[in-house]
């Protein structure tokens, strides 16, 4: 393997490791990669068929599945020999490698491949070949909603194979109305009858299973935010997140949205507004906002200090006290500062709450070069960002839940923030992405 393909697979590898669930999409490229190439003559198959080769001069396998034979027993000769291949064809390797990779991750293929090689490494219930299985047989024009599977038939009539062709007698036919049998695979007469619909209702049974499961994590996630978490695992439209959404009976628990905390009678001096609505910046570390808000327990309130990036909408610091003060607010803008290290410059803005305005707070921006930018009284509107994170934090977890300790919301809370919001959390401003990968985007088309 070429280092190029090794690190490919590593980077497989790490991607299959984080995700919750696996869909693999299997196309012609794995059949190649396994040695069973249909649309160019591979060793192995050029071998099996060698002499159907030299008496049609077929250019690939394919090309015999389609080619005008002058009799049934010369189409079905070559049925015959090629379906029987493929169902004793030694399994590929890159399928076993496969397997060995998704390991027990639930997982689900959806695949083009008519050879059954997924059959081979991964249980029927995951699968959905939506272009059939050469390892059954249809009614050429089909009179009913049936398929056959072959395995034994082509061993039989391969035996009595005459050179290339098949006596006529022995071609099997529809035992409702005699026309020819053909191999279940996509062509104009393809039966899309009730072994089709199965497979396609077990690929949306595995998606309504993940709706369910990221439902019981995040209940408040509405159909976009679930859209978009599932669309880079599964590849599927909107629409049909959507009906199986309704099919499983889901919908977002979003709840009342978030108060004010913070108050501004106090005699501190005021910082200008540098914001002045802006929240465009194509740059991290160029403006943070802060801001406060509170979590009931059955201990009393735990309070809750922010620090956001206004680019990638990360956030960068927190921290957590049972007392609004201060502190509260130095600890979270101390974690910040210590994690981005941003330069000179950089814009903190908050509201006008005592927190912010403290001589010890104004200092210590001071000292970390960041210039203070607040709010014009009665106008929280330059907030708004920093007050969105509360907002989904109350919706998506907080109101659901009841903390009896203040250390359960603490741990609670710092999950839904390192593990969810910043790395996994869809964001409409950032074209649905989560701040991290956004961030990543970013550091990658600057380098
Ligand atoms: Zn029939």
């Amino acid at each position: 393997m070429s280092g190029g393909n090794q690190a490919a697979v590593r980077e497989l590898a790490e991607r299959i490791d984080q995700a919750d669930a696996v869909v693999i999409g299997g196309g012609s490229g794995l059949s190649s990669a396994a040695g069973y190439d249909h649309y160019h003559w591979s060793p192995a198959l050029a071998e099996a068929l060698a002499p159907f080769r030299e008496c049609y001069g077929f250019t690939s396998p394919l090309a015999g599945f389609y080619h005008c034979f002058s009799s049934y027993g010369e189409q079905w000769g070559y049925y015959s020999q090629y379906i029987r291949f493929l169902w004793e064809a030694p399994t590929g390797q890159p399928y076993l490698d496969l397997q060995a990779l998704v390991a027990d991750k639930p997982a689900f293929v959806l695949t083009t491949n008519v050879d059954r090689q997924f059959f081979r490494v991964f249980p029927e219930e995951q699968i959905c070949a939506f272009q059939g299985d050469f390892g059954y047989c249809q009614c050429s024009q089909p009179c009913r909603d049936a398929i056959w599977e072959n395995q034994e038939l082509v061993k039989e009539l391969t035996g009595r194979l005459v050179g290339v062709r098949l006596p006529e007698d022995a071609v099997p036919r529809c035992p409702d109305c005699g026309r020819v049998l053909v191999p279940w695979v996509r062509d104009d007469t393809f039966l899309e009858g009730g072994a089709w619909k199965a497979q396609v209702d077990r690929y949306h049974a595995f998606l309504r299973r993940r709706l369910i499961e990221l439902h019981e994590k995040y209940p408040a996630l509405g159909l976009d935010s679930l859209y978009r978490l599932l669309k880079p695992e599964f590849g599927c439209s909107r629409k049909r997140v959507h009906r199986q959404m309704r099919l499983a009976g889901i919908s977002s628990v979003r709840r009342r949205a978030y108060k004010k905390t913070t108050h501004s009678n106090h005699s501190h001096p005021i910082a200008p507004n540098f914001l002045q609505r802006n929240f465009s910046f194509d740059r991290p570390d160029q403006a943070w906002v802060g801001d406060i808000t509170y979590i009931p327990t059955g201990e009393g309130w735990l309070y809750l200090a922010i620090v956001k990036d206004l680019c990638t909408r990360k956030i960068v610091g927190y921290a957590f006290s049972d007392r609004i003060d201060t502190q509260l607010t130095l600890a979270a803008l101390d974690m910040a500062y210590r994690r981005r290290k941003p330069a000179r410059g950089l814009i903190f803005h908050s509201d006008r709450g005592v927190q912010y305005a403290a001589r010890g707070y104004r200092e210590r921006l001071e000292a970390y070069g960041i210039r203070q930018s607040m709010s014009r009284r009665g106008d929280p509107y330059d907030n708004a960002v920093a007050e969105n994170f509360f907002s989904c934090l109350k919706c998506e977890l907080v109101h659901l839940k009841h903390y009896p300790t203040r250390a359960a919301a603490q741990d609670d809370v710092f999950a839904y923030l390192e593990a969810f919001y910043n790395t996994i959390r869809p964001h409409s401003a950032l074209g649905w992405r989560s701040p991290a990968s956004f961030e990543a985007e970013l550091a990658a088309s600057a380098a």
